[in-house]
């Protein structure tokens, strides 16, 4: 379900060279050099997802570790080349399955293309520094844009924000500081955030895909 050869059109395309609102370089790399740092970093899902493919939904963990349903503070980067691409304060329950965010942390981090795969008309997201795959972007999302990043998992990395705490690299270790977090978590949250930002994502019969 390779969607990268199918993209007839880009709406965004960062100027190389260029550093991004929120100061990072977003110069594009060149694609030798992202294919490297596939076949270096990542796991064999990962690879598949970021060459354009689409995980199960609620099959999502990031390669830290950490759920795609966690509630904590953080960043959410390119699992490739670690561009911040979404945060967790625009992240909320789509009930898709799949990590959801109504923006991108930076406009010049993520790239919007036409993806005429599968028969359907969509807007692809990609990295704008690297162009891994992250998923689509659908017009039915929450306020205050409307937008709904709907992303793999396993594109993503989770960083945690200061003071969130420090997450082991993997294993059993890590999901139990996750479950604790978020259990903590429950006693003191959502004092006037976003709504529907905090539910636990929950399989709904919602037919569109990453
Ligand atoms: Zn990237």
């Amino acid at each position: 379900m390779t969607s990268e050869n199918n993209s007839s059109s880009s709406t965004k395309r960062v100027v190389a060279g260029a550093v991004s609102a929120s100061g990072y370089d977003v110069t594009r790399r060149k694609k030798g050099t992202a294919q490297l740092a596939r076949e270096r970093a990542l796991s064999i899902k990962q690879r598949y997802v970021v060459s354009g493919g689409t995980e199960p939904p609620f099959s999502g963990r990031f390669s830290n570790g950490v759920r795609y349903s966690t509630k904590r503070r953080g960043t959410f980067n390119c699992a490739v080349c670690d561009l911040p691409a979404y945060s967790s304060s625009s992240k909320f329950n789509s009930g898709t399955g799949w990590p959801s965010f109504y923006e991108t942390i930076d406009p010049d981090h993520v790239w919007e293309t036409t993806d005429l795969s599968a028969g359907m008309v969509r807007k692809e997201v990609k990295c704008a520094r690297c162009h891994a795959h992250q998923g689509h972007v659908f017009n039915d999302g929450p306020r205050p844009t409307g937008k709904r990043y709907c992303v793999n998992a396993a594109s993503l990395t989770f960083k945690a924000a200061h003071g969130e705490g420090q997450v082991p690299s993997h294993g059993i270790a890590a999901g139990f500081v996750d479950m604790l977090s978020r259990h903590l978590r429950i006693r003191t949250k959502n004092k006037g955030g976003k709504e529907g930002a905090e539910g636990e994502e929950e399989p709904s019969a919602r037919p569109t895909v990453a």
